[in-house]
């Protein structure tokens, strides 16, 4: 299919779309115009999202938006295209992945100056589609529109939603026939580890050196070099990955094509929070191995980085030498991570400053949830109303962590115009995270044409640190017949 053979171009919406990446040379990508759908519909659309990229979200939600989130009609300017990918796949290497069914309209400046993709993700077939239909079903996009906008809230760097619909088209799954549905997905670039290894695999160095100069500029503006982008990228993705543990959230397919390059979580397949604490839980259902479990997520990250230097190494001038430093940066992945870790689970606990004895204390009330398999944010969000103990059976062992948890916050002072505890812990510790159960719900609501679940979790999740009244449900663990064991990549 050519560039333009499939949506219509339309006029009047008004985007100041300003396409570098379609600048980069052509091999980075493939043209690709969506293809049309025959009734779409808004499920929703995220106003404050829209205005800060400068679209009006009357606009969007009116016929004209809803024939270009649909990919119906191209607004003017767009210059739709899929970008070409490859990536380690459970370890394996897949040389040619790339946008299969998400298609990328163009860039705009957002009101911060930041340059953002926006991307429709199932709009059809591509040239990078394989044997797939290019689209995505209701389920994943509810999901995906509803996670990655709690995790924004929640201050971990993601990939946005801008808007949810319906296509009017029954698509096939192995689970049968579904809804297709199609997410407007918002990002500062959507270069991944993987974008990277496409090119060096085929040692097309002028492609590599195109895109290390390309991440620089929209990721890192003080990287210069490889070592530098190399650098800058384990940085970021140390202090996401501690982000993640922090909040019980398993990614669940930490593919080096699912790694980005500016440290942002990216792709909603079988992500889940954690209600009960195992550090060995896997919730993808493909996920045999547990490689992608809560606990090995950092080993994963660094493995992945070893695949990034990897990829950069023939931008990094004679071999020995460049792959002796690109370990030493590798090696940092460790130091940066467990400082940030260590930092998040300081605030968990609402430490201040830092005592040797901070990471077994920490570890130590770890340890007490996983033996029990407590409901890790109950368990750190009940330490800011006295109610932790309420999650074990056997609160003893709670008991005597509390009393060392108390001595530690006695025995540093507080400096001047620091917050008092409980604000300082109802701060660090979420009351509400979108829990599987609660999202397998709102889908299933969804599916009867209900979106009511959908808008009332979004809008709690929206304030997740403030405990809001009639939300008391959301804030609970699941009941043993509602607990979600497993989440499915058949997206
Ligand atoms: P993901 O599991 O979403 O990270 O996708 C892995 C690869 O499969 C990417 O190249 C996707 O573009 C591609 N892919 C996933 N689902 C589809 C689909 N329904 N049609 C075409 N390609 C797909
Ligand atoms: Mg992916």
């Amino acid at each position: 299919m050519g560039p333009h053979s499939g949506a219509a171009v339309g006029m009047s919406l008004r985007i100041a779309f300003d396409n570098s990446f379609a600048r980069l040379p052509d091999r980075l990508f493939a043209p690709q115009s969506p293809t049309p759908v025959p009734n779409p519909d808004l499920i929703a659309l995220n106003a404050p999202l829209a205005r800060s990229l400068g679209l009006d979200p009357a606009e969007l939600a009116s016929a004209d938006g809803l024939a270009m989130l649909s990919g119906n009609t191209l607004p003017a300017g767009a210059q739709p295209l899929a970008q070409a990918y490859a990536g380690h796949q459970f370890g394996g290497f897949v040389p040619q992945l790339g946008d299969g069914r998400a298609i990328l309209l163009g860039e705009v400046i957002d009101d911060h100056g930041t340059r953002q993709d926006i991307q429709l993700k199932g709009a059809g077939r591509t040239p990078f589609s394989r044997g797939g239909d290019g689209r995505a079903w209701l389920g994943p996009v509810m999901r995906e529109y509803l996670v990655s906008e709690a995790m924004h809230v929640l201050g971990v760097p993601t990939t946005r939603a801008l808007a949810a619909v319906t296509t009017g088209a029954t698509i096939l799954r192995d689970t049968g026939p579904v809804p297709g549905a199609i997410l407007t997905r918002v990002a500062p670039s959507h270069i991944r580890v993987g974008t990277f290894q496409y090119f060096a695999v085929r040692q097309d160095t002028a492609a590599l050196e195109a895109l290390l100069a390309y991440s620089c500029t929209r990721h890192f503006p003080t990287a210069h070099d490889a070592f530098s982008l190399l650098q800058a990228t384990i940085t970021a993705q140390a202090h996401l990955i501690a982000q993640w543990m922090g909040l019980g959230f398993i990614h669940g397919v930490m593919n080096t094509d699912n790694a980005h390059i500016g440290g942002l979580t990216i792709d909603y397949g079988p992500c889940a929070f954690m209600d009960g604490y195992n550090p060995n839980q896997v919730f993808s259902s493909i996920d045999h191995m547990g490689r992608y479990a809560y606990a090995n997520q950092p080993q994963i990250a660094v493995w992945n980085m070893a695949q990034f230097a990897t990829a950069l190494l023939p931008l990094m001038g004679p071999r020995d030498a460049a792959i002796e430093r690109a370990t030493e940066i590798v090696h940092t992945f460790p130091t940066l991570y467990e400082t940030a870790w260590a930092a998040k689970f300081r605030a968990k606990l609402g430490l201040i400053g830092e005592d040797a004895g901070d990471i077994a204390l920490i570890d130590d009330f770890l340890a007490l949830m996983a033996t029990e398999n407590a409901d890790f944010t109950r368990s750190f969000r009940g330490l800011a109303n006295g109610t932790t103990w309420a999650e074990f059976k056997d609160p003893a062992g709670f008991e005597i962590w509390n009393a060392r948890w108390q001595a530690r916050l006695a025995s540093t002072p507080t400096p001047p115009n620091t917050p008092p505890l409980e604000q300082r812990l109802a701060t660090a510790n979420p009351a509400y995270i979108p829990r599987n159960h609660q999202i397998a719900a709102a889908i299933t609501a969804g599916l009867s044409g209900d979106f009511a679940p959908f808008h009332r979790i979004a809008a709690v999740w929206a304030r997740p640190y403030e405990t809001q009244p009639g939300a008391e449900d959301l804030a609970l663990s699941p009941a043993p017949n509602q607990v979600v064991h497993a989440t499915f990549c058949g997206t």
